[in-house]
């Protein structure tokens, strides 16, 4: 904050340093400015300001410049003529009163008197709208054409700068001004007047200023529309580059460069079209502006009235004439001082609410508004400044060039702080990962350890209790447990069988690949099942009309169909249908195992053939199981170059598609 205040400052005491108020300046009392004591020197430019000779609807004639003593006035300068009462003899004597209004034709005239001659200059700032100045008779500037109607003249709008040698110790200075195109007529600003070196400076420092102020609005201008083009999250450098632009277009036009002589041939109406186009919109964009920076702090009826007055002053100024939208200017600087205040209002609001970047929108906003309002005083003569809105406006600049970057930079850091905790956060998932496929693999070693530890006593229980079963002797209740260690053992078997499998398709186990009737492995299937179909009174419906030969691991495939086949047995209901169908196709050969059991929640579909999933219902909970059969199935039909999806109903029942290549 303080290398930018110090930034600011820079320039801002160099474009203020153009300022040559220092000793209080003399005045012209009665068409007279005594500068006799003034020094040039020392005390530098002066504004020929006060009181001149005024001579309504008069030109001078003839070569010595006469002008009739009768019709002499006096009239501030630098003011406007509109509102002068000029009073005359009428031939009956009395005294007639006009009031002027900004249209007409006067001449001025002013004597200036020196301690001694000198080489001099002078800059006549914007009159509107046509004029001739002479110096000691001789005419030295003639700004577009004079006239005493708006037919016969042509209007101009220009500054100028002029120097001349005077070896006497008095000048006569006249200027004969028409206007017939806009509201305020006359010398309007101060006219300087000094040492001919001292005005050539002030011409470069006025054209450095300019092009300083022109260079910075158009960089900031074109970087922050930039900026918002590639970066459209926010709409505030859009805005602001507008704003610059704007203000671009206005230096151009009302400043020392003067566009329309350096780069474009402008109409004298349409300099002010555009001038004053730049100024009404420039207002909007502004509040604009603010509202994108601070949008929970304004109110919206405010804004879209300040819109609208602008909106409209816009459409007057394109389709009116500079005659009369000159006359808005006043009541828009008035809405400028409303802006102001309401901007300040808002701001002081937003810092109050701890709002990012207010702090720094109001210190640049002090200096341009304190800038601004010092202008508009100025140029409606309530107060004797300089011209500082230049500086508040690099002021405001810097400013707000500092709370857009430091907005951008604040994006940024998040972005990239966002982009490290992603980071951080994929690398922690991938390390969970790893972790989680670890103890997968652990678990799966030690569920196959185990499995192959109990499998020895197993076979030995499954052993005996066969024998318990087929013993003669024994009493028939004892046969009975026989039968049932015999069957729960079978069970454990089958289960271990199935975990063992897991870990050797896991570790790439090599395919034993031979083509077989697809009826044999079905019948095979069928035949170890027989009991349980039995024990559901299920009757399979076998469809295998062209007797499919398949080429598969015997081994495996048949435990995939096997696996497919139970569940379609101990899902089914009693009495219910199974029905195996075989087809072949132009591409591969499809078997299709449709039951009509409890079928299978959709939710589901995708989840069955993960391992160890088992659907938590009431019903598959009464069903002994591991959740391995589809798991191992599809593994099985993955490994053949197959594929198995399933299509299922709750309460209707459910269908396993397996499609199996040729090859
Ligand atoms: P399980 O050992 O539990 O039978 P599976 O992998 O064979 O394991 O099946 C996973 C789950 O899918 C089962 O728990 C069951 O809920 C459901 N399931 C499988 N086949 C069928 C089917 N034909 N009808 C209804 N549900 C089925």
């Amino acid at each position: 904050m303080k290398n930018l205040l110090i930034l600011v400052l820079i320039p801002f005491l160099l474009l203020a340093g153009c300022s040559h108020k220092g000793k209080s300046q003399p005045k012209a009392v009665k068409g007279v400015l005594d500068l006799q004591d003034w020094n040039f020197e020392q005390d530098g430019i002066i504004n020929l300001d006060g009181e001149w000779e005024f001579y309504w609807k008069e030109f001078p004639v003839g070569e010595s410049l006469e002008l009739p003593e009768d019709k002499k006035d006096f009239i501030q300068v630098p003011r406007a003529w509109n509102g002068h009462i000029v009073r005359r003899t009428t031939d009956t004597g009395g005294v007639n009163e006009e009031v002027l209004s900004g249209e007409g034709y006067a001449t001025y005239r002013l004597k200036v008197l020196l301690k001694e001659g000198m080489d001099l200059g002078i800059r006549v700032p914007d009159v509107d709208t046509s004029y001739e100045l002479y110096v000691n008779k001789i005419k030295i500037i003639s700004s577009g054409k004079i006239g005493t109607s708006a037919e016969n003249s042509i209007p101009e709008i220009s500054i100028y700068y002029r120097y001349f040698s005077n070896p006497q110790n008095e000048i006569d200075i006249l200027i004969t001004i028409t206007n017939f195109k806009t509201t305020n007529s006359g010398i309007v600003k101060s006219i300087e007047f000094g040492k001919s070196n001292t005005i050539n400076k002030l011409s470069y420092l006025n054209i450095s200023r300019d092009l300083f102020i022109s260079g910075i609005l158009f960089i900031m201008g074109i970087y922050h529309i930039s900026l918002y083009g590639l970066n459209r999250i926010n709409s505030s450098p859009l805005y602001f580059g507008i704003f610059c632009l704007l203000l671009l277009v206005r230096t151009l036009i009302k400043g020392e460069i003067f566009l329309q002589t350096l780069l474009l041939d402008l109409t004298f109406s349409w300099n002010y079209t555009i001038e004053y186009c730049a100024l009404y919109i420039g207002l909007p964009v502004f509040i604009a502006f603010l509202y994108s920076l601070f949008p929970n702090d304004m109110n919206k009826n405010i804004n879209q009235v300040i819109n609208n007055i602008s909106l409209i002053l816009v459409f007057f100024v394109l389709f009116s004439s500079p005659l009369y939208f000159t006359k808005t200017l006043t009541f828009f600087q008035l809405l400028i001082l409303f802006s102001i205040i309401y901007a300040i209002y808002i701001i002081i609001k937003a810092i109050s609410q701890e709002r990012e970047g207010s702090k720094i929108f109001l210190s640049g906003f002090i200096i341009f508004s304190i800038s601004m309002i010092n202008d508009i005083l100025q140029e409606n003569n309530i107060i004797n400044t300089d011209h500082y809105a230049p500086a508040g406006l690099v002021a405001f600049i810097f400013f707000q060039s500092y709370l857009l970057s430091s907005r951008f930079s604040k994006a940024f850091t998040d972005a990239k702080e966002a982009r490290r905790n992603a980071e951080e956060q994929k690398q922690l998932v991938q390390t969970a990962k790893e972790e989680i496929e670890r103890l997968n693999r652990t678990k799966d070693e030690f569920l196959a350890n185990l499995s192959h530890e109990i499998k020895t006593p197993l076979v030995t229980i499954y052993g005996y209790s066969e024998m318990i079963t087929l013993e003669e002797d024994l009493p028939e209740s004892t046969k009975e447990y026989g039968r049932e260690i015999y069957k729960s053992a079978g069970h454990l078997n089958s289960y271990m069988d199935d975990v063992l499998l897991v870990t050797d398709l896991e570790t790439n186990l090599q395919l034993d690949k031979k083509p077989i009737l697809f009826s044999d492995l079905l019948k095979d299937s069928l035949h170890t099942l027989e009991p349980l179909l039995q024990e559901k009174n299920i009757i399979p419906e076998v469809y295998d009309p062209t007797c499919i030969t398949i080429n598969c691991d015997s081994l495996l495939f048949g435990r995939a169909l096997s696996n497919l086949l139970k569940n379609g047995i101990v899902y089914n209901r009693t009495g219910g249908t199974l029905k195996i169908r075989a087809e072949k196709t132009e591409k591969d050969i499809q078997f299709s195992i449709v039951d009509s059991g409890i079928g299978i929640p959709s939710e589901y579909h995708g989840k069955i053939f993960e391992k160890f999933f088992r659907i938590d219902s009431s019903l598959s909970y009464e069903i002994s199981g591991v959740g391995l059969g589809l798991f191992l199935a599809k593994k099985i039909l993955d490994l053949h170059g197959g594929s198995i999806a399933v299509h299922s109903e709750v309460g209707k029942g459910s269908e396993f598609l397996v499609l199996l290549p040729f090859s």
